[in-house]
C-alpha cells in the first residue's frame, strides 16, 4: 500500500493508474477502522482495479467541538489493517491540505435534506461533509465511491453533491450495514461506550426491528411514540426516531410508501445514529 499525505502526489499517482487503464474505487473514513469500513473495501476491490482509502478527521462537519475532540485515533492499527485488506493507497493528509489557507467553502443547496433528521440536530453537519467530499473527490476523481448505508442521510446528501457538482462520471455505490452479533452498527464511536452503555446500544436495532414488525398492526404515530419512550427509560436521550420517506426523509404517515426507519440517539455524550429500511 502507497501512503500519500499530499494531494498533489496522490493526484498524480492515481492519474498514472487511470492511464494504465485501472479504474479506482475510493472509500472515505475518517478512521478508527471497523469491518463496515473493510466490508466497503471489500466491494471497492471486487469492482475496481486500484482501491484507496483516506482517513482524515473532518473538523468542520462536527457541529460539537467535543466530539470532535474525542472522536477515536487509531491510525497506526489502521494502517496496519489496510495493509492486511490489501488496499492499495491510503490518502492521510492533514488538515492544511484539505483547507489550506485559500480556501474559501462554497454553500451546497441540499434543500430539505439540510433541515431534516441529522441535517436539524446538527446544523451544519452536510456543509461540512460536503466540503470534504468535494475536495477528496476532486482530487482523487474515483470511477466508483463508496458509502456505508449506516449513514443513510449522508448518502442521499452526497448523491446530490454529485448531481450538483455535475459529477456524472462518478458512480455511488452504497453497503449494507455491517453489525455487531447482538445487532448494533459498527461505528466508531462504539470504541468510547463503557461495558454498561456497550450492553444498552443494541437496543437502537431492536427498537427499530421491533418498529418494522409492529407497523402491520399498529397505528405509525404509536409506533414512533413507543419506540423513543422505550429507549428513553433504557438510558437514551433520543433526538429522533422517524418513519421517513426512502429518498426525500420527510416524516411518512403511511408506511406502505418506500420508507426507512431512522434513529438517533445519546448515551452519555456518546450519540449513535442508525436505521432500517421498511419495504
Ligand atoms: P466514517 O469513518 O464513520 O466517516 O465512515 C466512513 C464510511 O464507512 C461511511 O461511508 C460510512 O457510512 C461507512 N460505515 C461506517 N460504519 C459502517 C457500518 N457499520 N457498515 C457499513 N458501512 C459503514
Amino acid at each position: 500500500m502507497v501512503l500519500f499525505k499530499r494531494a498533489n502526489d496522490i493526484t498524480d499517482y492515481i492519474k498514472k493508474q487511470k492511464e494504465e487503464g485501472k479504474t479506482i474505487g475510493f472509500v472515505p473514513t475518517m478512521g478508527a477502522l471497523h469491518e463496515g469500513h473493510f466490508s466497503l473495501l471489500e466491494q471497492a476491490k471486487k469492482e475496481t482495479s486500484f482501491t484507496v482509502c483516506s482517513i482524515f478527521i473532518n473538523p468542520t462537519q462536527f457541529n460539537n467541538p467535543d466530539d470532535f475532540k474525542k472522536y477515536p485515533v487509531t491510525i497506526e492499527k489502521d494502517i496496519e489493517s489496510l495493509i492486511q485488506h490489501e488496499c492499495d493507497a491510503l490518502f492521510f493528509p492533514p488538515k492544511e491540505e484539505i483547507y489550506p489557507p485559500s480556501y474559501r467553502p462554497m454553500q451546497y443547496d441540499l434543500g430539505a435534506l439540510e433541515t431534516v433528521l441529522e441535517g436539524h440536530y446538527r446544523p451544519g453537519h452536510f456543509q461540512g461533509v460536503c466540503q470534504v467530499v468535494d475536495r477528496l473527490l476532486q482530487f482523487i476523481e474515483p470511477t466508483i465511491l463508496y458509502l456505508g448505508q449506516k449513514d443513510y442521510q449522508q448518502c442521499q446528501v452526497i448523491q446530490r453533491l454529485l448531481d450538483l457538482m455535475g459529477r456524472t462520471n462518478i458512480s455511488l455505490r452504497i453497503s449494507p450495514t455491517v453489525r455487531e452479533e447482538d445487532g448494533l452498527a459498527m461505528s466508531s464511536r462504539n470504541l468510547r461506550l463503557n461495558e454498561a452503555q456497550r450492553k444498552i446500544a443494541p437496543s437502537l436495532f431492536q427498537e427499530l426491528s421491533r418498529s418494522k414488525k409492529a407497523l402491520a398492526s399498529t397505528p405509525l404515530s404509536q409506533v414512533k411514540t413507543e419506540a423513543a419512550q422505550n429507549l428513553s427509560e433504557k438510558g437514551f436521550k433520543v433526538d429522533y426516531f422517524e418513519i421517513a420517506d426512502a429518498r426525500t426523509l420527510l416524516p411518512v404517515t403511511d408506511s406502505s410508501q418506500p420508507s426507512i426507519a431512522l434513529v438517533a440517539a445519546y448515551l452519555d455524550d456518546i450519540r449513535l445514529i442508525d436505521n432500517l429500511p421498511l419495504n
